[in-house]
């Protein structure tokens, strides 16, 4: 096989999965996750054709892919991936670009600044902000975070780059109850032990009560959230934000899905004020259904975002606005392609549709499970619905049996201590059948 008759038999391959991944079970069967044990090969001492090793990929890996790139997938928040960020991804990898920066690649340099403009645009945010495509909110968030500790203790005449930590003065960080475990885990790497994090006590949407603020002030961190991960609910931000910068203090908001919210005329409002935060990030492999991972870590004072994240050497310096420059990764894809592909081809209209059809099919869903005795827990803001039956047990059992049907999946959590099921509609591919469908299995499963 030629090298580029492999890439064809590729292609062919890809093609064949999704023509299929509408109609396949949604999480892979006994069979199948069976056959992924044809992957526990020795380490071979002789290489293996490269032919072969691909049909094995194919033939014993494809079953055993949950398929959240199809349209019956509402577990966590994963989008399936829209087939122009797809095609987009598939020549970028031919070109295989290190975008790094300019020198390292001038069309990835030149697309990911487009795509950066638009999303400011896009999200209305300040238009000066720094934005870096990373691998995810979860890197966003500590990129973010990094910068806004650099900067409080650099209004106080520290300089954490040369002194460190160690005798500098006491950042303090404020988290929402429900926080999600991205930022913990952020803060936890910085070396913020979570027993130091002060929690801010939520309502029942999860959303901090801005009467029960904790004080904040000039050496403060506080982290917002747009879009808790089980109600989909965003923190009062108009109300909050004004209080934080009157403090001096830093605000953070995970936006992992609920940023694009802003996009919407019918949402937009639940996001009033954000754009007072100092750094925001959000997700494309989520609600904007491009690949993984591709996301964006956003930064009102471009400097410093560059600052804290600049890894410049004599051999390979660059523009502060490089990308290797904004974000974690030295070495890096062009992952702001597929998002500006993505971008260009849904046009804002294109992109306020999406999110207002899955905030639609999520009412919907709602008032069904309501109709077919769940009692439905969240307000159903956005495209999340968080639902249960009277009994832990009999919630339990129709997880599993909505399950075993094949036809669908979605996944558990606790709220309130109690279990729950979350549903997310987040796939550009999901229809109003696809809901029907769906609120037809679990409508059976609410009856034991
Ligand atoms: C998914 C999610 C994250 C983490 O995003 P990753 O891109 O998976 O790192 C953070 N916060 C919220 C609210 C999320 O839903």
């Amino acid at each position: 096989m030629t090298d580029l008759d492999l890439i064809a038999d590729a292609d062919r391959r890809a093609r064949a999965y999704l023509a299929g991944v509408a109609g396949q079970r949604v999480f892979p069967d006994a069979a199948a996750l069976a056959g992924l044990g044809a992957f526990d090969e020795p380490m071979p001492d002789a290489g293996r054709a490269a032919g072969q090793t691909l049909a094995l990929l194919d033939d014993a890996g494809s079953p055993g892919a949950v398929a959240s790139n199809g349209p019956h997938y509402f577990g966590f928040v994963i989008g399936a991936t829209l087939p122009v960020a797809a095609a987009a991804e598939r020549l970028v990898s031919a070109w295989d670009q290190c975008a790094a920066s300019f020198d390292t690649s001038p069309v990835a340099d030149a697309i990911e600044k487009t795509a950066a403009r638009w999303l400011l645009e896009l999200l209305d945010l300040p238009r000066q902000s720094a934005v870096s495509f990373n691998t995810s909110a979860s890197a966003g968030s500590l990129s973010c975070l990094t910068a806004a500790r650099r900067s409080l203790l650099a209004r106080h005449g520290w300089d954490v780059d040369a002194q460190g930590l160690s005798g500098a003065p006491q950042v303090r960080v404020v988290v929402p109850q429900s926080v999600h475990v991205t930022i913990r885990k952020a803060l936890r790497m910085m070396g913020f032990g979570t027993r130091h994090l002060i929690e801010a006590p939520v309502d029942d949407q999860g959303r901090i009560d801005p009467a029960r603020l904790p004080g904040l002030d000039h050496l403060t961190i506080l982290c917002l959230q747009a879009g808790e991960v089980n109600t989909g609910s965003l923190d009062r931000f108009a109300e909050i934000i004004p209080l934080a910068r009157a403090a001096g203090a830093w605000v953070h908001v995970d936006g992992a899905f609920g940023l694009w919210a802003r996009v919407s005329s019918i949402k937009r409002h639940l996001t009033e004020g954000i754009e007072g935060a100092d750094s925001w990030t959000t997700d494309g492999h989520k609600w904007l259904n491009t690949p993984y991972d591709g996301a964006m870590a956003i930064c009102r004072d471009r400097d410093a975002l560059a600052a804290a994240m600049n890894s410049d050497a004599v051999y390979a310096s660059a523009s502060a606005d490089s990308q290797k420059n904004l974000g974690i990764e030295f070495s890096r894809r062009a992952r702001g392609i597929p998002i500006w592909a993505a971008l260009r081809s849904l046009g804002r209209d294109g992109v306020e549709d999406m999110v207002n059809r899955h905030c639609a099919f999520a009412n919907r869903l709602a008032r069904g499970l309501a109709d077919a005795g769940y009692t439905v827990l969240n307000d159903v803001d956005l495209n999340q619905v968080l639902f249960r039956l009277d009994t832990d047990a009999a919630t339990s059992a129709a997880h599993a049996s909505a399950l075993e049907t094949g036809r669908l999946w979605f996944g558990q959590t606790r709220w309130q201590g109690r279990p729950a099921l979350r549903f997310s509609i987040s796939s550009w591919m999901t229809s109003a059948q696809d809901i029907e469908a769906a609120l037809a299995i679990l409508s059976d499963c609410a009856r034991p």
